[in-house]
Order: structure tokens, then sequence, then C-alpha cells
């Protein structure tokens, strides 16, 4: 097991040092040694969301902050317009619907990224629309959506900002101060790379504010629960966290802090482009239009003539690289090869050796190394 590379788009390689972290002993949860863990974990998590307000972290995946963040904001029958290009913006307007909230949906092409000109005209069609979601990276398809721009049209709406970076924080630029996100959440298992199971949520002052007037229908992801636990001093959650992967998340940030955010950013993105200009080389095609193909997951159409089964069972089971599929409709017609957390050189030399290896296996026109060697060029 140990011998598969994870090219995922999460859960992605936890590195040593994580993992050591989670084997330590598991203390009280209301204790001040563990409040101290808390403190500097979320601390830590605010530097990486490039915000001055708190974080809260919450244990479950990156939904159950993607739930905790709608949740707290609107109430039964409120408006929030969520913008749908892939199966995460759905999930948004799903979670939203769930709760009683009227959604509408602002349908985007797979593959492309939203206009934030279309947004525009949404808000202004309808002044009772009390929240925006956007999904940043839509994991889906492999597609960045343009939330700084979409940041500098909000400030002229009273509508909340909320946007999904499970798949790119710490992987592409966020700075949730700047770009005035109200409501930003992440998940532990994607560019941060510590185990799934930890999430963690930012809200600013305007959110708070609406957070006050908003009976929220969730108990667990209650968000004013979070609010008032992570003031006691020491500060606590409301329910038992998973100590355990607090730890390895604190280490994992740790880790981003060493790198230092920005370069780690600049290592995805350096990533993405080999991967692009590598899936080229091997003539293969992108899923998404390349202006907005994303920095922590390539989607590839697949060839034609072979199955994903056998593309991904070579890949796997030949040459132990663990590439992704397609969702959805695009089940069986994309793979995504996920270049998050720590991936760099030696991984994407790797996974385009395996790729081209199994393109050949299966018969296919290509020059089986042209991929590996467009990698070699790309970081020489
Ligand atoms: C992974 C992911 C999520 C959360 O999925 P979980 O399986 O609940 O962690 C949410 N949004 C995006 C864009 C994702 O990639």
């Amino acid at each position: 097991m140990d011998d598969i590379l994870l090219m995922l788009p999460g859960p992605t390689t936890v590195a040593p040092r994580v993992l050591e972290a989670m084997s330590q002993a598991v203390v009280n949860h209301r204790s001040a040694i563990f409040g101290e863990i808390l403190t500097d974990t979320s601390e830590l998590m605010s530097e990486v969301f490039k915000t001055q307000n708190k974080s809260y972290l919450i244990t479950g995946s990156g939904t159950a902050v993607m739930e905790a963040g709608i949740a707290a904001i609107a109430n039964p029958g409120e408006k929030v317009l969520n913008v749908v290009g892939g199966k995460f913006g759905e999930r948004f307007m799903k979670i939203a619907n769930s709760h009683g909230i009227d959604s509408k949906e602002l349908s985007v092409e797979w593959g492309k990224a939203v206009d934030p000109k279309d947004i525009k005209e949404a808000l202004d069609a309808d002044e009772n629309i009390k929240a925006i979601t956007v999904v940043h990276n839509e994991t889906s398809t492999g597609v960045a959506a343009p939330i700084k721009e979409i940041g500098k049209l909000m400030k002229n709406y009273d509508a909340l900002y909320v946007v999904d970076t499970v798949s790119s924080l710490g992987g592409d630029y966020v700075d949730v101060d700047k770009y005035g996100i109200d409501v930003c959440v992440t998940g532990s298992q994607k560019c941060l790379a510590a185990p799934p199971g930890m999430a963690a949520i930012t809200l600013s002052d305007d959110a708070w504010k609406v957070v006050d007037n908003v009976n929220s229908n969730s108990y667990y992801l209650d968000m004013k629960a979070y609010k008032k636990s992570g003031g006691k001093t020491p500060p606590e959650t409301p329910y038992t966290p998973s100590v355990s992967l607090i730890y390895a998340l604190h280490e994992s940030l740790k880790i981003i802090k060493e790198e230092g955010l920005d370069n780690r950013v600049k290592r995805h993105h350096k990533a993405a482009q080999a991967t692009v200009k590598a899936v080229k080389a091997l003539g293969l095609e992108l899923f998404p239009d390349e202006s907005v193909s994303s920095a922590t997951v390539t989607a590839v159409k697949m060839p034609e003539g072979i199955t994903d089964k056998e593309f991904r069972g070579t890949t796997r089971d030949k040459y132990g690289v663990e590439l992704a599929g397609g969702q959805d409709h695009l089940k069986g017609n994309v793979f995504r090869i996920g270049h998050m957390g720590n991936i760099s050189y030696k991984e994407l030399a790797i996974a385009f050796s395996a790729i081209g290896m199994t393109l050949k296996d299966l018969n296919l026109d290509v020059d089986p190394g042209a991929g590996v060697s467009s990698i070699t060029e790309s970081y020489l």
C-alpha cells in the first residue's frame, strides 16, 4: 500500500512528521494543554486563510464546513445565489436546499469558469439575494474561479460572499481579507496535506452580524456554538473534537509555514503548468479551458478507445500510481491528475512515466516517454 503514489485531488500524501504527530498521547480536550494546541492551530489556519479573523476547526470532512457556513447565514426561505459549474457547486446548492434556503442556481458550463458579470447581473436582478456561494477550485472539472475579481464586485453589494476553498487553500492564491470573502471553508486532506477528517471555517465581522439573526437549524454544525466555545479560556470546541487529527493538522500547518505559503502556492502553479505541458506532449487534451485550468488538479479527456477502468486500473495496479476518475456525467470521459499537497518534480516524473507506459500498453499510438520528458524540461 505504501507503494501507491497518490495523485489525487484528496486525500493527498501525508508527510511522516504529520503521521507521527497523530500518534501522540490523546489529552483531555477541555484542558489548558489542548487549548494551547487548538489556539495555535486555528491561528496558523487564519494565516493560511490570510485573515485577521478567527478560524474554527470542525471535526468532519470539507462538506461539514460547507454546511456549517451556509446554515449559519441564511434562514429557511431566504435567497442564496449558488454558482454551479460542477459537482461541488452543486453540493453547495443541495446543502442550501436541505436547509430550506431558497437557492437560485447560476449555472456555468462544466469546464468553464463563471463570468463575474453574470454574478453582477443576477445580483442586480434580485436585491433579496442574501449571499452567494462560489467554489474556488471546482475539483470535478479542474477549473479555478476568479475569486479575486468576484470579490471586487461583491464589495458593491450587501450580499455575503461565501467561498469553498477546500481544494485550493494552501495550493492557490486565496486572500480572505483582501478579496472580501465573508465565509471561507476548507478541509484537511487536500492542499494542506493532513489526513481527512478536519475542516476549518472563518467568518468576517459582516458574516457574524448575520449569524446572530439566523436561527440555525443545524445542531452539530451551529457556528454560534463554535464561537461560544472558542471564546472560552482556554478555548474549546463544543463537542469532542478529533484530538489526534488536530495534532496532525497542527503539524501540517507548521510545515506550510516552514515552506512559506507563497513558495507553496508557486510550487503548485509550477506543477500545474508542467502537468498541462506534459498532458499535451502525450497528445492528450485538457477537459477545461486552459486559461482557467486549476493550480491543484488537472482534468484530462479520456483518450478515444480506452476505458477508465483499464486506464486507471493499469496506472494503479501495474505502475503504482493512483489517478482520479471523472464524476457524474464526466465518469469515464475524463481522468484527473491531482497535484496538490506535497507534489513536485519527483511525483510528476513518476506519474507521467506511468501514464505514458499505460497508454502504450493500451495500444495507443504515443511516444510513452513524451510526458516524462516534458516534465524534465519543465523542471530543468
Ligand atoms: C473535496 C472537496 C470538498 C469536500 O469534500 P469532502 O469529501 O467532504 O471532504 C468540497 N469542495 C471541494 C471543491 C472539494 O474538492
